[in-house]
């Protein structure tokens, strides 16, 4: 009897902790795989059905192409499929309601339906998902709103994959619809692929034009809990409010920090209106005219979490576009930022005023089987340089140990990577082409020991604009995890034996234990080393992390959860141990979504130490006390080897070193960003003493000082640079910091 009230008392408590966990709005927290480029690059602006004005009928090419030559910079458009199989665009139920056709389209085959014309507009026709891929690529932002009677639609959901893993075309293109079964198959066959959720909270449609379409949407999926375990569930990456939605529900989303975009806003007020509570999108009709009168943020910020107000924000795609910025920045007195993922932290792609060129959409890969190298313009992401090498079985030879960043970023800051026997990545490009201040490109290749070459490599981005990287590559070669767990103290050793002798070894990297009670007394030390294997997978995208990044931002914010993050990491090492051989592509294939923050109040700031070897327990130590005696909140630590540069101009690798990574939470307020400054610069005066340098993409936290006894070839660095940029056209914070005399 007693027993049987003991468990009703359970199960009373387990339904109310569920129902009290099911009711509360989940954090933003994306499932996809990949970090989404719109962190940094958003369309705010997106034309509905590709309606730009009246001159086109909606979702033809002839739309399309307006938009490509208005300033809008996102385009949907709405996507079904042919009874063939063949993904097509057009938006009515029935083909007679716009074309000279009659039924539903879905009962015709694409040979059929692409003789059909549209109603009132003899020359438009309706268009294929491919053809609008071809003429779109990457110009613009693509939300393809999908239409499908179907709950399960297995056909469409692959055959829109296919389409946008053969154009490469995930890091602008959205999937979006209401059917959570849709955008979940998707989510988990393809976790590249970004997606929005549309839903609704009104119990009416808002007028008789959208009747039809709110009829169709069924009653759960209306219903707001539902909706929010739908979220829950898929983790989408924007969400797509319908119809009219409740404000409170939208600044909830908000609050959590979805990035919302708003469906159909037709008036600037509207459309201000809710661009000031924070949507992030808006899908109009009327695109032109709200461009012209909204007054959107200008505010361009970087990882580090700087901000500026720059004058203009230029989306290069060619060398003319740069060109043509290069004139206009001479002409009207600017100053030049160049930004690529602007992951950098310091400011480096930031200034007040100037204008900025963003290289995101300047990224052709081209692979040379003959050289076995690569052409890489600057904007391309080295997940897009892997997708390509990949195909003919080659790697990229040196880059960091995650693979977001772009290339004209990466070669700027002269970054180092994981892989053994590694100098910084200037050891690996063979030429350059680049756009300096007077307008003139430069042909640039190692063998000419050209001064300017030197300085590029690791150049931030001052001495001109690198148009394209030519790099070597390294075999995609069958690969088997490794692991030693050690006292921090035998690092230096156990490196030694297990890596640097180790003529199998390809890939490595330390770990040190955070958890604040056993600060640094644990380390683990990783390394990937060839193996024979019959066959390797091609590079794929891994499965959801989000529980590891669960993990991790527990780290931020309690002890336990540091504890957890490092018993976490054992057991995952025991499964890696276990794990079949990889290819070296794979392992390289890593995201930071993972280290995304989930509370806005505060910020991950990284900072780069590089020690000799042979000091390296010391610097360990003074570091641990600097941290306890700050307290500031570790979130990692991560040791890897980076061998001796000898080409760039302003080297931090002098010797060969090994590089501490370290990540710190840090709350958004001055006195935190102080607290941090001090620590910093104590952690760096006892690494000065240990003839350490510190790297330079970081936070500006060093002093004058630090900076000439770290980098003392700076001096002739910013001479250097004015020879070639007498005017100072290509300028960021980071410049000003490094290049003002005074302290
Ligand atoms: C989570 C995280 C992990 C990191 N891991 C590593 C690591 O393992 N190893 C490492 O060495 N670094 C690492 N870094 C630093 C990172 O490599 C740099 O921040 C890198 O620049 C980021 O690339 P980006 O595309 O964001 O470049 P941005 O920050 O956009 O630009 C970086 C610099 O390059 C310049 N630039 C950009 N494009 C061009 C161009 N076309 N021509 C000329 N100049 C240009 C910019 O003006 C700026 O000075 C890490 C950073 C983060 C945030």
């Amino acid at each position: 009897m007693k027993l049987r009230k003991v468990t009703k008392i359970i199960v009373v408590l387990v339904l109310l902790i569920v129902s009290v966990y099911l009711s509360i709005e989940p954090k933003y927290t994306s499932s996809s795989g990949v970090t989404p480029p719109f962190i940094t690059h958003f369309p705010t602006f997106i034309a509905h059905k590709s309606i730009i004005s009246n001159k086109s009928h909606p979702n033809t090419i002839d739309a399309i192409e307006e938009v490509l030559m208005s300033e809008v910079p996102g385009v949907e458009v709405d996507v079904r499929l042919s009874k063939d199989g063949v993904p097509i665009i057009y938006h009515a139920n029935t083909l007679e309601e716009e074309t000279n056709g009659v039924g539903k389209p879905e009962d015709y085959v694409w040979a059929d339906l692409e003789k059909l014309i549209y109603k009132n507009t003899p020359n438009s026709r309706i268009m294929s998902l491919e053809k609008l891929l071809t003429v779109v690529g990457t110009k613009k932002f693509i939300f393809l709103d999908v239409k499908t009677y179907k709950i399960f639609n297995q056909q469409l959901a692959t055959a829109l994959t296919a389409l946008i893993n053969k154009y490469q075309l995930q890091e602008t293109i959205f999937v979006e619809s209401f059917n959570p079964f849709l955008l979940l198959s998707i989510r988990l066959t393809a976790p590249d692929i970004l997606i929005m959720y549309d839903f609704t909270t009104s119990s009416e449609a808002p007028s008789k034009d959208f009747e039809s379409q709110f009829k169709k949407i069924p009653w759960l999926l209306k219903q707001p809990f539902i909706q929010k375990q739908i979220r829950r569930l898929i983790r989408p990456d924007l969400l797509s409010p319908r119809f009219n939605v409740n404000e409170d529900v939208l600044k909830s989303l908000i609050d959590n920090g979805y990035p919302v975009v708003a469906y159909n806003i037709d008036t600037p007020q509207a459309a201000q209106g809710l661009l000031d509570i924070g949507v992030k999108g808006i899908q109009t009709n009327k695109s032109m005219s709200i461009i012209q009168r909204v007054k959107t943020s200008q505010a361009t910020y970087d990882a580090g979490g700087s901000g500026v107000i720059p004058s203009k924000i230029i989306h290069v795609q060619t060398i003319e576009d740069i060109q043509e910025a290069v004139q206009l920045a001479r002409a009207t007195q600017k100053k030049i930022t160049i930004a690529g993922l602007r992951h950098s932290m310091g400011g480096h792609t930031l200034l007040d005023n100037s204008i900025q060129l963003d290289t995101l959409s300047f990224k052709k890969v081209i692979y040379n089987p003959e050289t076995m190298t690569v052409n890489i313009e600057p904007g391309a992401t080295w997940k897009r340089v892997q997708k390509v090498l990949d195909r003919y079985g080659r790697s990229v030879k040196v880059m960091q140990g995650d693979n977001i960043f772009t290339v004209g970023g990466t070669v700027s800051i002269n970054i180092h990577g994981w892989q053994t026997n590694s100098a910084p990545l200037a050891s690996t490009v063979i030429s350059l082409k680049v756009m300096t201040a007077d307008g003139k490109i430069h042909h640039l290749h190692r063998d000419d020991n050209s001064p300017l070459f030197k300085a590029v490599l690791g150049g931030y981005g001052l001495f001109g604009l690198i148009l394209n990287v030519e790099l070597e590559t390294a075999p995609n070669t069958a690969l088997k995890f490794k692991a030693e767990f050690i006292d921090p103290n035998d690092f230096g050793h156990a490196f030694e034996k297990y890596v640097a002798t180790n003529p199998k070894a390809e890939l490595a990297y330390g770990r040190l234990c955070v958890d604040k009670h056993h600060l640094f007394k644990y380390a683990g030390l990783y390394w990937y080393e060839q193996t024979h294997a019959d066959k390797l997978e091609d590079l794929k995208f891994k499965p959801p992390i989000t529980d590891n990044r669960g993990i991790l931002r527990a780290s931020e914010t309690y002890n336990w959860g540091k504890k957890l993050r490092w018993s976490a990491e054992k057991t995952y090492v025991q499964r890696m141990l276990h794990a079949n051989a990889i290819s070296r592509n794979n392992a390289m294939n890593t995201d930071i979504q993972i280290l995304w923050p989930i509370y806005r109040t505060h910020k991950d700031v990284l900072q780069e130490f590089l020690i000799p070897k042979q000091n390296l327990n010391a610097f360990v130590a003074s570091l641990k006390k600097h941290i306890l005696d700050f307290k500031v909140n570790i979130l990692h630590v991560t040791i890897r080897e980076v061998k001796q540069d000898n080409i760039s101009l302003l080297p931090y690798a002098k010797t060969d070193m090994f590089g501490l990574l370290c990540a710190f939470s840090q709350g958004r307020t001055p006195d935190e960003e102080k607290q941090m400054r001090q620590f910093t610069q104590k952690v760096i005066d006892d690494l000065l003493q240990l003839e350490g340098v510190f790297f330079l993409p970081y936070r500006l936290h060093y002093t004058k000082e630090q900076l000439l006894t770290a980098y003392p070839e700076i001096k002739e660095w910013v001479r250097l640079k004015k020879t070639f940029d007498p005017d100072n056209m290509f300028d960021s914070e980071f410049f000003q910091y490094v290049s003002k005399e005074e302290d």
